[in-house]
C-alpha cells in the first residue's frame, strides 16, 4: 500500500510498505480516503526538537474513510460504513477517555502523523473507539475536515467560550481553515462576526461566508477598529490561534468579563500578559487543544445539516508537500485536502 512517510525534518517521501495485518479485537481497518491539513502538520514537516518521535513518521493528522474490516468483538461498524478518525491515540482507560473527553487524556500516546503514524497511507487499523461514524451525505473531503478543524472549533466556541446567539466574536485569521469554520459556526448560530485577515483579496471570501465587519491587521490596527466597530465596548469573545503577533490586541478587543479562547501560536509561543488588565477587565482565558468525541459527531451532524468546509485546494497524495507549501505561504483561504 502506498505511505506518506517524513523520513527527516522537510523531506517527504511516497513509499510502498505491506499492509497492515487483519484488524485485532475491539479494532477497524480503514480505507483512507481524504486527509485535510493543519498547522501541526506544519510543525511536524519542520520538526520540532521537543517532539519525542521517530523517522520514518506516516503523516497526516485528520482524515476520513470507509470500513474495510472488522475484528472481533465490533458491532458498531459495518464494512463500506464512512467514518473519520480521531487524531490522537488515547488510552481509552482514563476517567477523561471514559467520558469522551480524549483531548484530556492522561496517558496519550501521541498525535496521529506528529509523534506516531498518521493517516497518509492507504489502509490503517485502530481501536473502533477512535473512529466515529460520517454520514453518508457527508463526502469524503468534507468529513475529512470534522476530527481536528471542525471538531476543535465547536469545543472552543461551545464548550470553552460558551459563544451565546447574538454575542460579538472577533475570528483572529479569519481566511485560515479553523478561522473560516469559526465564522460559519458563529454566524449559524445568529452573532455578529468581526475577522481579521492579511490580504484585502481574503476580504470579500470572508464577507461571503457571514463576516459582518472585516479588518486587514496588516493596514489597520484591529485592536482599534474593533473598538470602533463595538462602540468602544469591546468584543464577548476572540477567537484566538495565531499568538504572540495578536494576543494582546486580542486581549484589548474584549469587553469587560470577555472571554478569549486560544488553540494555537502559528506567528510566535510567547506573549507579555498585563495581570492589572487581567483582573480589572475580568478577562477569562481558555487554552483549547482538540475535541472531544461529541464535538466530532456534532461537527459531522452540522455538516451533514449544510454547513460545510470552505475548501481551499484538493490535491493528489503524492502532492501533499505542495499543500503543506500552500499552508505555509498563508495564502491559503479555507481547508487544504489531500485526496487519496
Ligand atoms: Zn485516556
Amino acid at each position: 500500500m502506498r505511505a506518506l512517510t517524513l523520513i527527516a525534518d522537510r523531506k517527504l517521501e511516497l513509499v510502498d510498505l505491506p499492509p497492515p495485518p487483519a484488524p485485532g479485537p475491539g479494532e477497524v481497518q480503514v480505507r483512507v480516503k481524504a486527509v485535510a491539513l493543519n498547522h501541526i502538520d506544519v510543525w511536524g514537516f519542520r520538526g520540532m526538537a521537543f517532539a519525542k518521535r521517530k523517522y520514518p513518521l506516516v503523516v497526516g493528522a485528520e482524515a476520513s474513510g470507509e470500513i474495510a474490516a472488522l475484528g472481533d468483538g465490533v458491532s458498531t461498524f459495518k464494512t463500506g460504513d464512512r467514518a473519520v478518525m480521531y487524531g490522537a491515540l488515547t488510552c481509552g482507560a482514563c476517567k477523561a477517555c471514559q467520558e469522551g473527553r480524549d483531548n484530556l487524556c492522561e496517558s496519550v500516546q501521541g498525535i496521529m502523523g506528529f509523534h506516531v503514524d498518521g493517516f497518509s497511507r492507504d489502509l490503517v487499523n485502530m481501536p473502533a473507539r477512535l473512529v466515529i461514524p460520517a454520514p453518508e451525505d457527508v463526502s469524503f473531503r468534507d468529513a475529512a475536515c470534522a476530527p481536528i478543524a471542525f471538531a476543535t472549533v465547536e469545543h472552543m466556541l461551545f464548550d470553552n467560550a460558551k459563544l451565546q446567539p447574538g454575542e460579538t466574536i472577533l475570528v483572529q485569521a479569519g481566511g485560515s481553515g479553523i478561522g473560516t469554520v469559526a465564522i460559519k459556526m458563529a454566524k449559524a448560530i445568529g452573532c455578529t462576526v468581526i475577522t481579521t485577515i492579511g490580504d484585502d483579496a481574503k476580504a470579500e471570501k470572508a464577507k461571503a461566508l457571514g463576516a459582518d465587519h472585516v479588518i486587514n491587521y496588516r493596514t489597520d490596527r484591529f485592536e482599534g477598529v474593533v473598538r470602533k466597530i463595538t462602540a468602544k465596548k469591546g468584543v464577548d469573545v476572540v477567537f484566538e490561534h495565531t499568538g504572540a503577533e495578536t494576543f494582546n490586541g486580542s486581549l484589548l478587543s474584549l469587553k469587560r468579563g470577555g472571554r478569549l479562547v486560544t488553540c494555537g501560536a502559528t506567528s510566535g509561543p510567547t506573549a507579555t500578559l498585563n495581570l492589572m488588565q487581567l483582573f480589572q477587565q475580568q478577562y477569562k482565558i481558555f487554552g483549547s487543544f482538540g475535541a472531544s468525541m461529541r464535538n466530532i459527531r456534532t461537527s459531522l451532524a452540522k455538516m451533514s445539516a449544510g454547513l460545510l468546509p470552505v475548501i481551499d485546494t484538493e490535491v493528489p497524495l503524492a502532492d501533499f508537500e505542495r499543500g503543506l507549501e500552500r499552508l505555509e505561504s498563508r495564502k491559503v483561504f479555507g481547508k487544504i485536502v489531500v485526496n487519496f
